[in-house]
């Protein structure tokens, strides 16, 4: 058996252009599952998950109920899209190993991530989260103290800092865990926490949740580590006339090619950044596809495949 990490993206819970509900996400879900179902079966699973589209949802019910209901800052907003889709997750995966008469539990951990307080993303949050808003409503919330910014993708938005995540706090709970049961961690990049004199407190920001995933991975020193996103594989040259897959590459065509700029910032930029954080820990094997082209890209047929080196065939 080997320990695999699967790191869900925004695409197994909520597609682009769905309507958003919590029974899309079950549907999904469900459907995810059962393409990752060898991976349920065979081998000890953790899974990650982000959180886009669901904080962006909680950041407006908390903005609706203003002056209802007391308010709800930016870190706790993550920890309950935690238990949202961690449950929504640890539901549909119990139903399915029952299904298949597989006797394991699974559970969800809320999970606290560590970041420096000195990451210079505070200085210059560049993050977008929650809803978009038009010109007056930008400038009125500047006023409140908010940080604003104009999305390329149309309108303004709030932007928040998305520091790196040095330590998952649960780490060695986490990986206990793992010896009996399959384990939802670090969803949505974790709950952002600093270390005060010993002590955690929340602060307001979001972490990548590839870079958490990498974390994770690298504490669990799990053999394979799955990057679940809405394309089959990375491209060189993403979206010009010349894109062209990566199939297998090494550990240093990866570091060549991020700094050749190959990759979305935000997008597919920190999986590949993932991917390299843990393979210099590691000697594992990282895959980057879809939930669609998952079993192709576990027999090297599909996906990217990342590894230190690969031997010839
Ligand atoms: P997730 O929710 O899975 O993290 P993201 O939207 O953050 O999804 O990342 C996946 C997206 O990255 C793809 O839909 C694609 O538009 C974008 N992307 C940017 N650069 C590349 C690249 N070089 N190869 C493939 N996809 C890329
Ligand atoms: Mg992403």
């Amino acid at each position: 058996m080997k320990a695999v990490l699967v790191a869900l993206g925004g695409n197994a819970l909520l597609k682009k252009g769905q309507k958003e509900s919590i029974l899309t996400q079950f549907k999904n879900v469900e459907k995810t599952i059962e393409k990752i179902s060898v991976l349920a079966k065979e081998h000890v699973l953790t899974i990650t998950h982000g959180n886009g589209p669901q904080v962006g949802s909680s950041l407006i019910r908390v903005e609706e109920a203003f002056g209802k209901a007391y308010s709800l800052p930016l870190e706790v907003v993550v920890a309950e899209t935690e238990a949202e889709i961690g449950y929504i997750i640890q539901q549909s995966l119990y139903n399915f190993l029952k299904r298949h008469k597989i006797d394991l539990p699974v559970i969800s951990v809320l999970t606290q991530v560590i970041v420096s307080k000195e990451d210079p993303a505070f200085k210059n949050p560049t993050k977008f989260i929650g809803p978009y808003y038009n010109a007056k409503q930008a400038v009125e919330l500047k006023k409140q103290g908010m940080h604003i910014k104009a999305d390329p993708r149309g309108g303004f938005r709030r932007v928040v800092a998305s520091p790196l995540p040095l330590k998952i706090v649960e780490a060695s709970a986490i990986k206990k865990f793992t010896k009996e049961a399959i384990v939802i961690a670090a969803g949505g990049g974790g709950i952002p926490v600093v270390e005060e004199r010993g002590n955690l407190r929340g602060v307001e920001a979001v972490i990548d949740k590839d870079l958490a995933s990498a974390v994770l991975a690298t504490d669990l020193g799990v053999e394979l580590f799955i990057i679940l996103t809405d394309v089959p594989c990375a491209y060189l040259d993403f979206g010009k006339p010349t894109q062209r897959p990566l199939r297998r590459i090494t550990l240093k065509q990866a570091e060549q090619y991020i700094k050749e700029g190959h990759f979305g910032e935000g997008s597919m930029g920190p999986k590949i950044q993932a991917a390299i954080n843990y393979l210099q820990k590691v000697n594992g094997l990282v895959i980057i596809t879809s939930p669609e082209k998952i079993s192709q890209a576990l027999q090297q047929r599909d996906g990217t495949i990342i590894s230190r080196g690969f031997t010839a065939r």
